[in-house]
């Protein structure tokens, strides 16, 4: 009867460490699935990123190992007690209590050692959650970055080619940001550039993707969008930018931007959805600053006070290699 009850004990504790190992390493399996998809947007800049993270998912590992020995040796434990039980004959009530005390000392043992290792892995995946964000924020701005944009169109453009839905970008430059540099310094342009972020993302809708496109250049994907449809917010961006003045001592800067919207066609890559775009941001540039443009496929069209005019630089529209 005691014999019994001690194997059964042996029994559970063997089980719940089990249980609590497997439910571990599918949390490693995780971090690992996580390493493959930050391995996927690797470049040379990150590569002190990715050797934290490479280290962290070895700490990961080593814990995951020295709870497999923990559960090992809890184990070994439960089956010597176990063994010493079935070999005596005549089993005296000391040498039951005493097994009996053993098997819940061991267990008590394996349980505080796995409540902190799954701790220190909590952690851990935290850590790369954190790094995994970073990586794809510009952190001037706080907005996505070049990166995550760059991912974002290919999905998007994928998307186009294999359902034929609707996506436009938007290209968004700041005029004359050279001279303020130059006026008010770095930090004043700095701090113009996180207010101009600040800007679009208040007037773009949740599922539309904000980013910065490098220096004083932004890039938005309207999804679900038509090239029609996109001239009302990119007007809306433009509008609340030229609205708003920063007063920088006794002189207020007063931004502007120039927009140049297109959409992506089926059979279109991203350079070519984007060079579209890149053109009709040119031609706004052209056609006086403080405009949107946009790149129906054949030609550019500029946008004034809601009526479509051909661009000024529209001839520029067919050549090739044209940038903003
Ligand atoms: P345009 O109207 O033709 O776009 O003129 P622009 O002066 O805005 O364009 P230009 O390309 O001549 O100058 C861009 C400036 O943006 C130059 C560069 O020093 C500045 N810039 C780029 N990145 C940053 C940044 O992170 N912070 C600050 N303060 N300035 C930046
Ligand atoms: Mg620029
Ligand atoms: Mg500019």
């Amino acid at each position: 009867m005691y014999v019994l009850f001690a194997v059964v004990c042996a029994y559970l504790g063997y089980l719940w460490g089990r249980h609590v190992v497997q439910s571990t390493s599918l949390s490693t399996a995780d971090a690992n699935r996580r390493e493959s998809s930050i391995e996927e947007t690797t470049d040379e800049n990150v590569e002190a990123d990715r050797e934290q993270i490479q280290s962290l998912l070895e700490s990961i590992r080593e814990l995951t190992n020295a709870m497999g020995e923990d559960v090992g040796r809890h184990s070994t434990t439960l089956e010597e007690v176990t063994a010493t039980l079935h070999s005596a004959g005549e089993i005296p009530s000391s040498a039951i209590l005493e097994a009996t005390t053993r098997i819940l000392e061991a267990n008590k043992d394996l349980q505080t050692d796995l409540a902190n290792a799954r701790a220190e892995i909590a952690t851990q995946r935290e850590q790369l959650g954190a790094m995994a964000t970073q990586a794809l924020t510009d952190p001037l701005t706080g907005l996505d970055n070049r990166r995550s944009l760059d991912q974002e169109l290919k999905r998007q453009v994928a998307r186009v080619n294999r359902h034929g839905s609707h996506v436009c970008v938007v290209m968004i430059d700041l005029d004359h940001f050279k001279k303020v540099n130059d006026r008010f310094g770095h930090l004043i342009g700095d701090e113009l550039l996180r207010t101009v972020s600040g800007l679009i993302k208040r007037v773009m809708r949740d599922g539309d993707f904000v980013a910065r496109y490098g220096g004083e250049e932004f890039a938005c994907i309207l999804p679900n969008t038509s090239l029609e449809d996109s001239q009302i917010p990119a007007e809306r961006i433009r509008c609340e930018i030229a609205a708003h003045s920063m007063k920088v001592g006794n002189a207020n800067v007063s931004p502007t931007v120039s927009i140049g919207i297109s959409e992506c066609t089926a059979g279109d890559t991203v350079e070519q959805f984007v060079h579209r775009a890149d053109q009709a941001l040119y031609a706004a540039k052209g056609s006086g600053r403080n405009c949107c443009s946009f790149h129906n496929g054949q030609r550019i069209w500029q946008i004034e006070m809601g009526i479509l005019h051909p661009a000024k630089m529209d001839q520029h529209a067919d050549m090739s290699g044209v940038t903003a």
